[in-house]
């Protein structure tokens, strides 16, 4: 990560403990429901895997602490989400009020304090003190009846499978965090002609809370061509320093000043998104304006510093970039843009080759990536330089967000990147290949049957899961397919979804 890094330190942000009961019990025993709540919240403190900050509150006993414990929420910038848990019983009606107020990711951990039944000393105080078995019961009905969305999380947080859950939910929520607070600038509009980068920008933004607007691509030109030639002396060291810099590009070589035009052109980028706030973007082949080249090295550094970035104009990849970089926050691997380009068809050796003209991040790989300049038919501008390596082996997913006209539908495919069967020196980009689940042909159906997009985001730092999460954050419909897809269920899947997508809607 470099110091130019946008991506947040998750532990900045808070997910505050809500424990509830109720009165009735007495003094005594709700200062053992305090006690014993604060010791699940410390052990989700303690949980090496749980990236953000949990805060416990003050045991809650009645409707009007609740509303304004969730408006409290509600107004935190740094609150990402709530955990709540019905320690005794908490009369569910308590909770209306603050759970239809509340407006931020709700976990509803179905825990108790005791992992063993103490049957040798079990009387009825123990009895009425334990009652989470029956108390979350109540407060799933209100969360059903409501129509809350929340994730439910059951088993003793001395259960690594429960801490897992709750640190992947963290990381959806900072991901649901960062789309709310999200500004991206576009430079130039969608790819002539292209039908699915297309979208909804207003309706984004109510569903993502994503602002999602254009500027000039001169504007940008200007930003680059006001760069001072000192940084641009600093940044090509820094080049030097990081990558195999190709001898052509080198100080030395015949074509260092194309590397100096990648250099401005990625200083004049980073200063025009550190001054509008931006952390997500797009450019468009069609429309360079001044530019030299086609942005490549600059998007492919700055996807690594936690951008988001779609290229022909996809705003909608570019969200899902930026969201699974800070999804991904503090983990191996990262987050690209990512387009399935072709295949290797082999019956039972089946595999995708995916990459890009350019625009694939380095935080793929941890090899170090070779610097260098190819020319690029597309565009008519000069050479681009470019970062070429092949994405690491290993488990990791491919996220697609098509507009449906009446929803967003986020498609996600479970793939695993595999070595090269043989190196490829002639194809001068970013890539890699991978396997998907369940199979090539299952795979590559469902997600023609899906109509996802060619563009998607691959991560290799989280896992499905988080999508999952995210989804449910955002209301998004999600299909998946993983091991247990099978195209006749999901044939069946995509048409209830229409069903039920529509009828969610109301009238
Ligand atoms: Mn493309």
């Amino acid at each position: 990560m470099s110091n130019r890094s946008i991506t947040p330190n998750l532990a900045s942000y808070e997910v505050w403990f809500l424990t509830g009961s109720q009165e009735l019990y007495g003094e005594e025993t709700l200062q053992q429901v305090a006690e014993q709540s604060r010791a699940v919240a410390d052990a989700l403190s303690a949980a090496a895997n749980v990236p953000v900050t949990i805060v416990w509150k003050p045991v809650l006993k009645g409707s009007d602490a609740i509303r304004r414990t969730a408006l409290e929420i509600n107004a935190a910038d740094n609150v990402i989400g709530v955990i709540a848990w019905m320690h005794t019983f908490s009369p569910a009606k308590m909770w209306i009020a603050g759970l239809d107020a509340l407006r931020k990711p709700l976990l509803h951990l179905h825990t108790q304090a005791n992992v063993e039944l103490p049957w040798a000393d079990i009387d009825f105080d123990f009895m009425n003190l334990n009652q989470a078995a029956h108390g979350d019961r109540e407060f799933g009905y209100i969360q059903s009846r409501l129509g809350v969305a929340r994730k439910t999380v059951v088993g003793h947080v001395s259960n690594p499978a429960v801490l897992a859950s709750i640190a992947t939910w963290s990381r959806a929520a900072a991901g649901w965090a960062a789309s709310r607070s999200l500004k991206l600038a576009r430079f130039g509009d969608n790819m002539r002609f292209v039908a699915v980068t297309e979208g909804d920008k207003t309706e984004a933004e109510l569903r993502f809370g994503v602002q999602v607007n254009t500027w000039g691509v001169n504007e940008l030109a200007d930003a680059v061509a006001a760069v001072a030639e000192a940084d641009i002396d600093d940044l090509v060291a820094e080049y030097e320093a990081s990558y195999e810099v190709a001898a052509e590009l080198r100080v030395s070589g015949e074509r260092h000043q194309s590397l100096r035009d990648g250099a401005a052109i990625e200083l004049g980028l980073r200063s025009f998104l550190e001054a509008g706030g931006f952390s997500a973007f797009t450019t468009s082949f069609e429309d360079l304006g001044q530019l030299k080249q086609l942005p490549g090295l600059a998007v492919q550094r700055l996807m690594a510093d936690g951008y988001g970035f779609g290229a022909e104009g996809d705003w909608k990849t570019a969200i899902l970039v930026r969201v699974a970089n800070v999804m991904g926050a503090g983990l191996p691997g990262g987050a690209s843009l990512m387009e399935d380009y072709t295949y290797h068809l082999t019956p039972g050796e089946e595999k995708v080759l995916g990459a890009h003209m350019l625009e694939v991040s380095p935080s793929l790989t941890t090899s170090k990536p070779s610097l260098e300049i190819h020319p690029l038919g597309i565009g008519g501008k000069d050479d681009p330089v470019r970062l070429v390596f092949t994405a690491d082996s290993g488990p990791a997913v491919v996220v697609a967000l098509s507009d449906m006209r009446d929803r967003f539908r986020l498609v996600a495919n479970v793939v695993e990147n595999v070595p090269l069967d043989a190196p490829m020196p002639n194809l001068p980009v970013g890539r890699a290949v991978w396997k998907p689940a369940p199979d090539f042909a299952t795979s590559a159906a469902a997600w023609l049957i899906a109509g996802a997009a060619h563009h998607t985001v691959m991560s290799t730092a989280v896992d499905i899961e988080v999508f999952r999460d995210w989804a449910e954050m955002s209301g998004t419909e999600l299909l998946v397919i993983d091991e247990s897809t099978t195209i006749r269920e999901f044939q069946k899947e995509v048409r209830w979804n229409a069903a039920y997508y529509r009828l969610a809607q109301g009238i």
